[in-house]
């Protein structure tokens, strides 16, 4: 059986776009978790980075909830659900707007829920910092209090950094 990622984050980091350049144009399953408030999409698909196979979710359902304000109790069900079944959670934050108050709340839910998850921290959107090391370097130490370890920037839309992405997830599959 394949190992599976989840992609974590608050909206607009790029978790889709990530989730849409790990799976190319394979076909991705589309379904809904129903809960009180909302139904919420998770797109299932399968990446292929390297020689590694792994099941990618794009957890769309994480920012539904972060996006409607009570980030803590809107997502502990399908985060934590999601979470359960994964060998791994990439997540991401922008590296070009820095760290976002936001971000540091779903750390903080992520190091209380689900303390034993692997995770991995990218910091998308960093195709234009890879011009200026030090502007790299720089958002690389804001990004290490998450108190996630080192980040790897890498870049979604340009895929620069894969093979770094690569390295970091490759022990943990
Ligand atoms: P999500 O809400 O986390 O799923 O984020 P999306 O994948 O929908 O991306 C949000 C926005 O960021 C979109 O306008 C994307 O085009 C843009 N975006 C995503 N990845 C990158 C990237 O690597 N570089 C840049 N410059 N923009 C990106
Ligand atoms: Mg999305």
């Amino acid at each position: 059986m394949l190992p599976t990622v989840v992609l974590v984050g608050r909206p607009n980091v790029g978790k889709s776009a990530l989730f849409n350049r790990f799976i190319k144009r394979r076909e991705a399953l589309v379904y809904n978790t129903p809960d009180d408030h909302v139904t919420r999409d998770i797109r299932e698909g399968v990446a292929k980075l390297g020689d590694l196979r792994f099941v990618v979710l794009d957890s769309s359902g994480l920012e539904t909830a972060a996006s409607s304000g009570s980030i803590l109790e809107r997502t502990a069900r399908m985060t934590e659900n999601v979470l359960l079944k994964s060998q791994l959670a990439i997540f991401l934050i922008d590296a070009r707007a820095g760290l976002h108050p936001f971000d540091l709340e779903v750390g903080k839910w992520l190091r209380r829920h689900t303390p034993d998850i692997n995770l991995v921290v990218a910091m998308n959107k960093s195709e234009s910092l890879f011009d200026n090391s030090c502007t790299l370097l720089a958002a690389g130490f804001e990004a290490q209090r998450l108190g996630f370890g080192d980040p790897v920037p890498i870049s979604a839309e340009t895929g620069l950094g894969m093979q770094e992405l690569y390295w970091a997830i490759k022990p943990v599959l």
